[in-house]
């Protein structure tokens, strides 16, 4: 059974969604601010957090970079903040995914459920072949195929594929995927990220207009889904 940690003040909202949670198997901790949540957080250390920002004691920012330092727990965000610079400040500092309020259950637990999968894959040890859709990514010996014919990447191109699939349904940000694809220093080089993402869709994508697996993120970046 999945443990998840609910840090939520709004009392209807907090019960809302810890019985969506159990009614799909989660055992569920509670918090209802960011000193609470650390307690419970390091006695009970849980398999994903589900976090609102804005807590009475304290803004979920300071949560996020707390627990970063010794957890890697999947994090997914609940805020009522829409700006898309506050979604770009919570995923820089380590969150995984966000849902602005309102938002539905089905979609919360679709989330959820993918933040998990993607934990409980990373317990095991990683298989050197991917295969999402008709593509192949065999990384030992670096050789893509597509319905079984060879993909020629570049070697930025294959980075850039091989870190979305390392992070299946994260929302990835510009800045991030510019730092472990291209390197430090390179966090302003935006148009860069845009090219070799178009590139890669035309090599992968069915239809590179309407990408099904290298989604645009507008305003933050991008999320790959297998
Ligand atoms: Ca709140």
């Amino acid at each position: 059974m999945s443990t998840v940690l609910l840090v939520e003040d709004e009392p209807h909202i907090r019960r809302f969604v810890r019985l969506a949670l159990e009614g799909d198997g989660c055992e569920v901790y509670e918090a209802g601010g960011v000193r609470e949540a650390l307690r419970v957080a390091s006695a009970h250390p849980p398999d994903m957090l589900v976090l609102d920002l804005g807590l009475p004691d304290g803004d979920g920012m300071e949560l996020i970079r707390e627990l970063r330092t010794w957890s890697d727990a999947p994090i997914l965000i609940l805020s009522a903040r829409s700006m898309e610079a506050d979604k770009v400040k919570v995923l820089d500092a380590g969150a995984d995914d966000y849902l602005t309020k309102p938002f539905g259950i089905a979609e919360l637990l679709a989330r959820t459920r993918a933040l998990l999968r993607r934990r409980a894959g990373r317990k095991q040890p990683s298989e050197p072949v991917y295969c999402f859709a008709d593509i192949q990514v065999d990384r030992s010996r670096r050789i893509v195929t597509r319905a079984g014919e060879a993909v020629h990447l570049t070697p930025i191109e294959y980075r850039l594929l091989c870190h979305f699939i390392a992070h299946p349904g994260r929302v990835l940000t510009h800045r991030q995927l510019l730092r472990e694809v291209w390197g430090p220093g390179q966090g302003e080089q935006g148009h860069y990220l845009r090219v070799y993402v178009g590139r890669l869709r035309h090599k992968l994508e069915i239809d590179p207009t309407r990408p099904a697996h290298t989604l645009t993120e507008t305003g933050i970046g991008y999320r790959f889904e297998p």
